[in-house]
């Protein structure tokens, strides 16, 4: 009998595995992930950029771990001596339109705590010779790492105080009963006094095999990107990210310096038929029926049919995605655009056909489950595991 067992070896299973076993070293640990690694979805395939907390409603949740975890994952990297650069980030507005949500979003920046700057376009082409704005916002705590390496890290530090992982077990029935939790996998099962669940993409299944109707549907988002070539890396010293329309602001490529010295370009955000689905090919026809069944999501789709065609326009014609990105770095050309492997956004939709804001977390007597983590929730993980493990502290009193 285990004292705690977590589901997913993503970051957030294992920012919170890692934390479990520092709070209670004596206590008996398993870490169960179906991949043969730690990292393989989310967190192996994104952007990399410590986020510094823009765009988020204040108060939220997102907006108060955000800011944490810009601090805490700096922290954390400095320990496990993983390299990571604080290179700031600049939000550029190349239109009347996009100045006046910049300056919405100066005002979001201010409620949220965060240093900034405000630039003029002279002032933008002193910074960044390449890229073109009427005005930017700049951001100098916006960072970049490879959260693969901080993910590894938290692993080993689970491992060094003794915490078990099982590889290669994917969980596939749940049973809470009083006093243990009962975990059927793909080899065996395994009994527990409480259970952690971070599954990412799976979040809702993994609620249903709880016997919860979870209220939610993840909605799975191909991120795609390119690489700009090597000659390329230097063309850009900060991050680059357009000014969101404030309803959407995941969409927009941004051109992101990656902590291997590359620059990419993207991601963009299109529906994607499977939810573990890398290539634009990748069909499951059992996600693509949930999918098409659930009014929430039809409700989604409906709503933002202009948005969601125009992405898959660019998925699908690069010269479409090169335009996005030529608004403020108009030098690049279609030969610049180099492969890149996409990544799977987990996004939960309400059944009202709402696109989750916050992160959300199911509790039940004996199991604490992250139902919607999406960006910035790498940058987030050392906080969202640390609000982990005070629901655990709450129902270990409680039982
Ligand atoms: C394209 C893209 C760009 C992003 N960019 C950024 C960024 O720059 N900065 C930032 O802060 N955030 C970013 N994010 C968000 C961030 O990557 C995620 O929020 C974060 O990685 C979520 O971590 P997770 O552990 O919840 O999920 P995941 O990393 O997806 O891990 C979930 C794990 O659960 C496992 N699992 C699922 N079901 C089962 C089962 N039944 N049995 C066993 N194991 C199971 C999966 O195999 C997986 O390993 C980005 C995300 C994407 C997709």
């Amino acid at each position: 009998m285990y004292d705690f067992i977590i589901l997913g070896g993503g970051i957030l299973g294992l920012s919170t595995a890692m934390q479990l076993s520092e709070r209670y070293p004596d206590k008996k640990m398993l870490l169960l992930e179906k991949e043969s690694g730690p990292a393989r979805h989310q967190s192996g395939h994104n952007s990399g950029v410590i986020h510094a907390g823009v765009y988020y409603t204040p108060g939220s949740l997102k907006a108060r771990f955000c800011l944490e975890g810009n601090r805490a994952t700096r922290e954390f990297c400095e320990r496990h001596a993983i390299p990571f650069e604080i290179c700031g980030k600049l939000l550029v507005a190349t239109n009347e339109q996009e100045m006046q949500r910049m300056g919405a979003l100066w005002e979001r920046t201010a409620a949220n705590g965060l240093e900034r700057e405000w630039l003029s376009g002279e002032a933008l082409k002193e910074r960044e010779p390449h890229i073109t704005g009427l005005g930017a916002i700049f951001v100098p705590s916006s960072g970049i790492v490879s959260y693969a390496r901080v993910a590894e890290a938290m692993a080993d530090e689970f491992q060094r105080r003794g915490g078990q992982i099982r590889y290669d077990h994917e969980v596939t029935a749940i049973a809470e009963r009083t006093g243990e939790v009962i975990v059927g996998t793909s080899r065996g099962e395994f009994t527990s006094r409480y259970l952690v669940t971070c599954a990412g993409l799976m979040a809702d299944r993994i609620v249903r095999l709880l016997g919860r109707n979870p209220g939610f549907t993840i909605c799975p988002f191909r991120g795609e990107y390119y690489r700009l070539p090597d000659r390329l890396s230097d063309i850009v010293s900060h991050l680059i990210y357009p000014i969101p329309d404030p309803s959407m602001p995941f969409l927009g490529v941004h051109l992101t310096r990656m902590i291997d010295g590359s620059v990419t370009v993207g991601p963009n955000a299109v529906l994607a038929f499977k939810r573990e689905g890398y290539r634009k090919g990748d069909v499951s026809l059992l996600d693509m029926a949930r999918m098409f069944s659930n009014p929430g999501i039809l409700k989604v789709l409906g709503r933002n049919l202009q948005p969601g065609l125009h992405e898959m326009k660019n998925s699908l014609w690069r010269r479409g995605y090169l335009e996005e990105v030529r608004k403020y770095c108009p030098s690049l050309t279609l030969d610049d655009l180099e492969p890149w492997p996409a990544g799977v956004r987990a996004q939960a939709v309400s059944r009202d056909g709402r696109l989750i804001d916050d992160f959300l977390f199911v509790n039940t007597r004996r199991t604490v489950n992250v139902c919607n983590a999406p960006s910035p929730a790498a940058t987030s993980a050392l906080p969202i595991g640390r609000h982990i493990l005070e629901k655990v502290g709450e129902m270990i009193q409680a039982s």
